[in-house]
């Protein structure tokens, strides 16, 4: 199968003149879960930005597996970067109203979504009353509604208790699991 995304020989200087990525090959086949490690500073997150969109590379190719596939992605950040005033329902249901669905079946799925990540019961919750574990299952039941084919992740657990990261580690893996995205 041809690969989601494919990069040839990419780099990227950022503005400042720090070359934060040279010569990246890398396949992304779709339906994998691939994970990048590496020291803080060495181009995690300017590679996941590049994917997104967010970033141009400085040299090399982006190949992407059908023209659609590019935007057809979720982003999840270290911060949830929930919005405040909104409860745990409205945050999710966002991303599929501003694709043009009607309100009342974007709160259905959204509804759904938030089952699916271990929130029920949480939907007219605000993110203040949630812990940063819940937080963070809001942010990526927001990354998933859309069900997109790249869900990109930047150290999504990073600024959690370890038995919070371990028990959301297993969730996202059931997730993918029984829905087959990329990750
Ligand atoms: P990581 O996510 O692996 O910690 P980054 O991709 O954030 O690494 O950063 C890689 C390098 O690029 C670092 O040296 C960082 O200082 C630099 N860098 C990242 N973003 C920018 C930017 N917007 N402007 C200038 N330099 C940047
Ligand atoms: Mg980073």
């Amino acid at each position: 199968m041809t690969p989601l995304v494919a990069l040839r020989g990419v780099a990227k200087r950022h503005a400042g003149g720090t070359l934060a990525l040279d010569g990246i090959d890398l396949a992304v086949g779709q339906g994998d879960f691939l994970a990048l490690l590496g020291p803080s500073g060495c181009g995690k997150s300017t590679l996941l930005r590049m994917l997104a969109g967010l970033d141009a590379p400085s040299a090399g190719t982006l190949a992407w597996a059908a023209v659609d596939a590019r935007s057809d992605l979720g982003f999840v950040f270290q911060e949830p970067t929930l919005m405040p005033w909104a409860s745990a329902l409205r945050n999710v249901a966002l991303p599929l109203e501003l694709a043009g669905m009607k309100r009342r079946e974007a709160e259905d799925r959204a509804a759904e979504w938030l089952a699916r990540v271990g929130l029920k019961g949480f939907e007219r919750a605000y993110p203040r009353a949630l812990s940063g574990g819940m937080k963070m299952r809001v942010s990526i039941a927001r990354a998933l509604v859309t069900h997109p084919r790249l869900l990109l992740m930047d150290e999504p657990f990073a600024a959690l208790d370890e038995i919070t990261r371990f028990r959301l580690n297993d969730d996202l893996r059931q997730l993918w699991q029984a829905e087959r995205f990329t990750v």
